[in-house]
C-alpha cells in the first residue's frame, strides 16, 4: 500500500444554517520520497487537502492513512501528537517570530519535538549559514521562505507541508524555493508536498493532483520532473 492514501475524503465547513462543501470525495496516494504538487484555482479545496492531511483539521467523512495509521481517526492527542513530531508547516507569509534572530526561530521549533536536527547544519543546508544572527525584517523575502523551510525540517518530520510558499515571491525566487524543496526531498527521501497556483511551476513534482470544485480533476505522474534551469 501507498505512504499516503486519501480515500473518498469528504469535508463540509458549517456556519450556522450554512454548509459550505469543500471536498466532494477526494482519492489519491501518494510514495514516500515523492515530490507532490497540488494546483488548482483559489477556493478548489487545497488547503483543506493539506490541512486535512497535516491533522490541523478533521475530515467530515472518508478515510486518511499515513504511513499506515489511520489518521482521520485519531483522537484531539493523537492529533496534537502527529502535528508536532510528523508533520513540518510551510506557509505563504513564512510566519516567522519577528524579534528572534533566523537560529533562535529555528530553535523554538525544536524545542518540544522529539528528534530534532543540527539547527547549525539545517540553517547551512537552506544556504543561510552566513544568515543566521540575522532578523527576519533583514532578509529577502526568498530568505525568509528559506527560514521557514529550515524551521520546519529541523524537526525531522515525516511529511512536509507547504501551502503556497512562493505565493508571496516573484517568479525567480518563487522557482529557487521550490528547486530547494524538490532537493531537500531526494535528499531527505522524505515525502514533501506543495500547494501552488503558478502551472509554469507545476512541472517540478514527480506527481501532480489537479483539484477543481473539491473534487480531483487529474493526477498526473512526470517521469522526468521539469529541472529547474
Ligand atoms: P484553495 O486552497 O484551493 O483556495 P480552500 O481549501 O481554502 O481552497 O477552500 C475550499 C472551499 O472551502 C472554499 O469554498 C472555501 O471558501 C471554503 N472554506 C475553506 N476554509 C473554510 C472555513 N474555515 N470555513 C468555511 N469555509 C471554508
Ligand atoms: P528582494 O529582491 O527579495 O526583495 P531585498 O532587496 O529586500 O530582496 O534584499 C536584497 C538583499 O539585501 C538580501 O540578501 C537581503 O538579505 C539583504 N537585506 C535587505 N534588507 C536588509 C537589512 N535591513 N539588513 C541586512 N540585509 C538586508
Amino acid at each position: 500500500s501507498s505512504y499516503i492514501e486519501f480515500q473518498d475524503v469528504k469535508k463540509i465547513y458549517r456556519m450556522g444554517e450554512v454548509e459550505i462543501p469543500a471536498l466532494a470525495g477526494v482519492n489519491f496516494t501518494i510514495e514516500k520520497g515523492e515530490f507532490v504538487v497540488i494546483a488548482g484555482a483559489s477556493g478548489a479545496g487545497k488547503s483543506t487537502i493539506l490541512n486535512i492531511l497535516g491533522g490541523m483539521d478533521s475530515c467530515t467523512s472518508g478515510k486518511i492513512y499515513v504511513d499506515g495509521n489511520l489518521v482521520s481517526d485519531y483522537n484531539e492527542k493523537e492529533l496534537t501528537t502527529y502535528r508536532r513530531y510528523d508533520i513540518g508547516f510551510v506557509f505563504q507569509f513564512y510566519n516567522l517570530v519577528q524579534n528572534l534572530t533566523v537560529k533562535e526561530n529555528v530553535e523554538l521549533a525544536t524545542q518540544i519535538c522529539k528528534h530534532p536536527l543540527d539547527i547549525d547544519e539545517t540553517i547551512a543546508a537552506v544556504g543561510l549559514a552566513d544568515r543566521k544572527n540575522n532578523f527576519p525584517a533583514q532578509l529577502s523575502g526568498g530568505e525568509q521562505q528559506r527560514v521557514a523551510i529550515a524551521r520546519a525540517l529541523a524537526k525531522n518530520p515525516k511529511l512536509l507541508l507547504c501551502d503556497e510558499p512562493t505565493g508571496a515571491l516573484d517568479y525567480n525566487t518563487g522557482k529557487q524555493v521550490l528547486k530547494l524543496l524538490q532537493d531537500t526531498c531526494r535528499e531527505r527521501g522524505i515525502c514533501v508536498i506543495v500547494i501552488t497556483h503558478n502551472l509554469a511551476l507545476t512541472a517540478m513534482g514527480d506527481k501532480v493532483i489537479k483539484v477543481r470544485n473539491g473534487l480531483i480533476e487529474s493526477i498526473e505522474i512526470n517521469e522526468n520532473p521539469m529541472p529547474v534551469e
